[in-house]
């Protein structure tokens, strides 16, 4: 079985193919990416308008590159798979449109695919996949969970952030230390030349026994601390406050990861998110996890962020588990606001 899959969802336009046979592991077997960012770079975030224009003129270009690479025609395809949401709604609508249109044109079925679900999917891709049940810690752009998943479509929230999300923490932080957009990466880079003991920035919620978060109150410290370093803020002590500010973040990943081994009994933990590609957190968890005896599976850094791999992906273990609802009818709706407990065993 050949799936294309798209993901459009917010400002990465990503096609993939994944192919699979009975229960043997789906393999990825082409993808394409453009990411916007350069684009919404001059407006500080993703202008959503623009997102879904742009979704529109690389849609086609990436499934030909994808179709390219998989060596595969596009009428191997046996199923089109596309992200139904969350996200920004033009965008998503974008990506809807043109999966169902290609799949009404080839007669084939289409499948509405839950964006976290890819995300937390994506390290099955990997070189070591994981096995179930594990904790997911969900950490991305737009989210902040930790789930106990026993199987596809079995997804349980333990713990959520109630403000903003881990991703947002950082690109939040990264604007206000002038390093535009989105900053988590940038900051992390700063980050590796400063000290993270340098300055005590707030660790919402640490000492709570629940597993939500709150990131919020970070960003008003840092801007407290730029303020009072002054005009006169040196590189040496951004790097500081950027080593701090992801110290900060990090802890309380880690704290709150290792509290929901804990308190599951599980033994695995796979983190998935585009904040999972952060070094730091990578190191942090990598010591934590072995001390607890705890294995932890990341997908592999270029699936961290948006891309249709993972969503072509999750398309595939749900029909292996025979949770997929496929449709023939191509009529089309988007989920931009879709909790992904409700996507579990529809
Ligand atoms: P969601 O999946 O919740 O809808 P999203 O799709 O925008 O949100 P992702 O693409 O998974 O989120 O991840 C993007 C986020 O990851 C951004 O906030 C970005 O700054 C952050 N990020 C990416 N790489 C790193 C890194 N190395 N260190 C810290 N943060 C990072
Ligand atoms: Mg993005
Ligand atoms: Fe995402």
């Amino acid at each position: 079985m050949n799936i294309l899959g798209f993901e459009s969802s917010c400002d990465e336009t990503g096609v993939a193919v994944v192919a699979f046979e009975g229960q043997e592991a789906p393999r990825l077997l082409g993808q394409a990416l453009h990411s916007q960012v350069q684009m919404h770079e001059a407006y500080g975030g993703v202008v959503p308008e623009l997102a879904s224009r742009d979704h529109v003129r690389r849609a086609l270009p990436l499934a030909e590159a994808a179709l390219a690479e998989a060596g595969l025609g596009v009428h191997d395809i046996d199923l089109v798979a596309f992200t139904r949401g969350p996200g920004l709604a033009g965008a998503l609508l974008v990506g809807a449109g043109v999966a169902c249109g290609l799949a009404a044109a080839l007669c084939r079925p289409t499948l509405g695919v839950h964006h976290l679900e890819g995300h937390l999917l994506s390290p099955f891709l990997s070189a070591d996949p994981p096995e179930f049940p594990f904790v997911a810690l969900l950490v991305s752009g737009g989210h902040t969970q930790l789930m106990r998943v026993d199987g596809v479509g079995h997804y349980e929230l333990l713990g959520e952030t109630i403000d903003d999300a881990a991703g947002e923490a950082f690109d939040k932080s990264a604007k206000l230390l002038g390093l535009g957009y989105p900053g988590g990466p940038a900051l992390a880079r700063l980050a590796t030349q400063g000290n993270g003991l340098a300055f005590e920035l707030p660790r919402p919620l640490l000492h709570q026994p629940n597993l939500d978060f709150s990131f919020a109150g970070l960003k008003t410290a840092v801007m407290t601390t730029l303020n009072r370093l002054g005009p006169d803020v040196n590189d040496a002590q951004r790097a500081d406050l950027a080593a701090s500010t992801q110290a900060a973040i990090v802890e309380v990943l880690v704290r709150k990861s290792m509290r929901a081994i804990r308190q599951t009994g599980l033994r695995r933990l796979v983190v998935a998110g585009g904040v999972g590609a952060n070094a730091a957190l990578r190191h942090e968890l990598g010591q934590a996890c072995t001390r607890m005896g705890v294995k932890v599976h990341y997908p592999e850094l270029h699936l961290c962020t948006d891309n249709g791999a993972m969503i072509a992906m999750a398309a595939a273990m749900r029909c292996q588990a025979g949770l997929a609802v496929l449709s023939n009818e191509h009529r089309f709706g988007v989920k931009p606001r879709w909790d992904l407990a409700e996507a579990g065993v529809a």
